[in-house]
């Protein structure tokens, strides 16, 4: 049944999202949990690339799809795989949870225009019912509703839906949601857009063939300038940008690119070499299965290589460190290699012994743990803010001195930076050395946190200002071991400096823990937990990052050591 929506349920929903921190895994938990909630109705659609949309029968149909049409215009042999063997498909983390935030996204963008009508069916199956989305949307049309989300059509096997379509006067316009970020018209450039030029233009052409009058072509996009009230706006969270001139261009290439993809799915796995469009405009989830076989490392290893260099060389069979000896290559990728196939060390005990100088006692270890969402949760974020929730703070009063710790976990349900900030002033004086590892991250949340926090200001940027980067020794090439393999990433150096100890191994820790994604997903789902689960929870959130500071400490001791014994 289609479902119908007005302002008055956005508004509750709105109000919902005001006091729940993580909407979007909330409701995901409510459904693992096979709990029913008086809120909306929430469809969790998967990802654009597994869509119900490639079922069996479709599959035979040689159908096109808006993401399908465009995982042409990325690589033909990515439409192919997507439909004949996406069971290769490596989704990562990281872009399940982008495709997570789309979909929270996708549904607060419905209700931009106010009252609209969503085209929505499903087979007994679960999978999409097309036809009687298509007979739905035909009906709105039909019955003057003004705005339809998920407007759907179909002609000769090229089907789509229109994320809001709005009427206009005589004709329609698109509005294409994407929850990615607008900045500025400066970064806005015609290839930045391309991507989305060439997904509305598909729809575009798809619809007029279908005898739809389409008169505009917008793209909606969080504003990466908007920082939230004490109530979410949805006019002005998101960024409205006119796309005709854009969309036009391309749409001229349609009927080209739609015989070509039909052609590609008619035929057999196409040829096609890895190159940038492996990564360009989105990374491949087939990128594995296009390179398997290779060993480890290889090319694809190499620190700070261009992306189309390192394809250039695999394409020449250039694959192994042995094979880009002859490569011009920079210091440290040669030094990369030469550890590599050599079995060397790089290690020069002056330049430590001055970065340690830098080290003062009292002595402090901190790192930060983060989350981060496209709707903004508290009042003051702004879409995608890094909002840190815990941090763990080691420190040694002086030389010889007892390691002592500190930490702060927010309690998931309310804002917890103030809190956060108030603790940390507390624990790291005005004045002290503090060490953090790609002190970047840690200045950066600080500043913000300054920014935040007026009356804490001083402190806060007190404590950044006298931050010295743990890094900095590997970057700068004064310690160099082959086990690092062109990562500087503590999670790289520890295990190479430390190998045998056991305690320093990120796996070995217990509960649920064990990366910083895995923290921010943990966090926010602990207001939702049973009270057991949420103190298992906690136990290892706080575990984590206590590793994190003691790693630091353990690196900072073995260069005290390698400046010493050398
Ligand atoms: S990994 Fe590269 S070559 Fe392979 S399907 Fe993806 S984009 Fe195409």
């Amino acid at each position: 049944m289609a479902k119908q929506r007005s302002n008055c349920s956005l508004l509750g929903l709105l109000q919902f999202l005001s006091i729940i921190t993580n909407f979007n895994k909330f409701i995901t938990t409510l459904i693992a949990n096979g709990r029913s909630a008086d809120i909306p109705t929430l469809r969790i659609v998967v990802p654009a690339s597994l869509m119900n949309l490639d079922t069996k029968e479709n599959r035979n149909m040689k159908s096109l799809s808006k993401s399908r049409y465009t995982a042409f215009c990325q690589c033909p042999k990515n439409l192919w795989l997507g439909v004949f063997k996406r069971d290769e498909a490596v989704i990562d983390d990281a872009a399940k949870a982008r495709f997570e935030e789309g979909n929270v996204v996708g549904y607060l963008a419905m209700g931009l225009f106010g009252n609209y009508k969503e085209a929505h069916a499903e087979k007994p199956d679960g999978s999409l019912d097309l036809s009687a989305m298509i007979a739905q949307t035909q009906q709105f049309m039909a019955a003057g509703v003004e705005n339809i989300c998920e407007a759907s059509f179909s002609i000769d096997g090229n089907y789509c839906a229109v994320d809001i379509l709005r009427k206009n006067g005589d004709g329609w316009d698109i509005y294409e949601v994407k929850s990615s970020t607008y900045h500025d018209d400066k970064t806005d450039t015609a290839k930045h857009l391309l991507v989305y030029s060439r997904d509305i233009a598909y729809q575009k052409w798809v619809l007029e063939r279908c005898g739809v009058k389409v008169k505009g072509c917008y793209l909606v996009r969080l504003d990466s300038n908007y920082v939230r009230g004490k109530e979410l706006d949805i006019q002005d969270l998101f960024h409205i940008k006119d796309m005709k001139e854009l969309v036009d261009n391309e749409y001229l290439k349609v009927p080209t690119n739609v015989k070509r993809a039909k052609a590609v799915l008619a035929g057999d796995e196409p040829d096609e070499p890895v190159a940038l469009h492996c990564h360009d405009p989105y990374d491949c989830a087939f990128f594995q299965y296009c390179t398997k076989g290779m060993q480890y490392p290889n090319v694809f290893n190499m620190y700070r290589m261009n992306f189309q260099l390192k394809c250039e060389l695999y394409n020449q069979g250039k694959i192994y460190y042995e094979d880009l000896r002859d490569e011009n290559l920079t210091e440290i990728q040669r030094l990369q290699v030469e550890t590599s196939l050599n079995g060397t060390q790089l290690v020069t005990p002056e330049d430590i012994r001055e970065f340690l100088k830098k080290l003062t006692y009292p002595l402090y270890f901190l790192d930060f743990e983060t989350m981060m969402f496209a709707i903004p949760p508290y009042e003051g974020t702004k879409p995608y803010q890094q909002i840190p929730f815990q941090y763990s703070l080691h420190w040694i009063e002086e030389e010889g001195g007892e390691l002592k710790h500190s930490e702060f976990l927010g309690d998931s349900v309310l804002d917890p930076r103030r809190a956060l900030a108030e603790q940390l002033c507390k624990d790291i004086p005005k004045g002290v050395c503090t060490t953090a590892y790609n002190k970047g991250f840690e200045c950066g949340r600080l500043k913000e946190l300054a920014d935040a926090y007026p009356d804490l200001r001083e402190h806060l940027l007190d404590i950044r200002d006298h931050i010295v980067d743990l890094i900095e020794p590997f970057r700068q090439k004064m310690v160099y071991l082959p086990e690092m393999n062109g990562s500087f990433s503590i999670k790289h150096v520890l295990p190479a400096l430390q190998p045998d100890d056991p305690a320093l191994n990120y796996s070995n820790l217990e509960g649920s823990v064990h990366n910083g994604g895995e923290a921010m997903t943990i966090y926010p789902l602990i207001a939702t937990m049973t009270p057991s689960a949420a103190a298992a929870a906690r136990e290892s959130l706080l575990k984590y990052c206590w590793l994190d500071t003691y790693a630091m400490v353990k690196v900072w001791e073995k260069l005290r050591e390698m400046a010493t014994n050398n």
